[in-house]
């Protein structure tokens, strides 16, 4: 199997370097391997970035060099050099820039703030007191579905990380989930079946199983992350998330090199 979505120390809150994150793929039997590492907090003036929460702009050069490298030296595993990239309205033109400058083989979008409010961060955690769970996803979902439609990203991240916490809407997300499914088809992303949810408070699989299953009848692909911050978390859940992917009707998955899209069956 694949694992698309692995960090590593560089983004300040990751144990473990490269080589040691590629030898726990390898005993695991990956075939292929992507990193997909927090890009610079771009949006954000140089000195409000914190530097646990992404790696600095000067350090970008050299993941995506040492990544490059470990594609040449390691024969028997495929290793791809993705990034995760933040998606922030009004920041666009900055992150396009960014990403045209390096030969990646995908862009990984992700919604980790809602106007400022870091919600899947566990130190902010209490800024869910006070606000109501169906505004909060219908606020999520929508900019889930602009990031989608920014023409930015070749996959989803983690597609409802708004329940990371156990945050629940009291009425039935799936018009929410079939709209964002319709948007995801039309920019032609793909979702990823991210494993890291069975390791947070809420226990379940990024994302819902209503979620994807909406996905696989719009025809979206979908892609495979632990998002491992740890090499012990390399291909973590992948046998479930294999397991959610066919329960769905899912019969391959997507892999890509320098953002072109090919299909592996599951
Ligand atoms: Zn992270
Ligand atoms: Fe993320
Ligand atoms: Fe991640
Ligand atoms: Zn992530």
């Amino acid at each position: 199997m694949v694992d698309y979505h692995v960090h590593t120390r560089r983004c300040g809150h990751a144990e473990g370097d490269l080589s040691t994150y590629l030898a726990a793929a390898r005993a695991r039997g990956l075939r292929e391997i992507g990193f997909a590492d927090h890009i610079p907090l771009y949006f954000l003036p140089r000195t409000a970035r914190d530097p646990s929460l992404a790696m600095a702009e000067e350090e970008l050069p050299h993941y995506v060099g040492e990544i490059k490298a470990l594609k040449i030296t390691h024969p028997g595993i495929t290793v791809r050099l993705g990034i995760e990239a933040d998606y922030v309205p009004g920041y666009e033109k900055e992150l396009a820039r960014i990403l045209r400058a390096y030969p990646f083989d995908y862009v990984i979008g992700s919604i980790h703030y809602l106007d400022g409010w870091g919600f899947d961060n566990p130190e902010q955690v209490t800024g869910y007191e006070g606000r109501d769970p169906d505004e909060l996803y219908h606020a999520y979902f929508t900019l889930l579905g602009q990031a989608a439609a920014s023409g930015l990203f070749d996959i989803m991240a983690h597609p409802d990380l708004i329940k990371k916490f156990g945050c629940r809407p009291a009425t039935d997300p799936t018009p929410l989930y079939e709209n964002t499914a319709a948007i995801f088809a039309r920019a032609g992303v793909c979702i990823e079946v991210n494993t890291a949810g069975l390791r947070a408070p809420v226990r379940e699989i990024y994302p819902a199983p209503a979620f994807l299953y909406a996905c696989r009848r719009f025809g979206v692909p979908a892609t495979i992350g632990s998002d491992a911050h740890h090499p012990e978390q390399v291909g973590a859940g992948v046998g479930e998330a294999v397991a959610l992917l066919r329960e769905t009707g899912y019969r391959s998955i997507a892999v890509f090199t320098r953002r072109r899209r090919l299909f592996l069956s599951l």
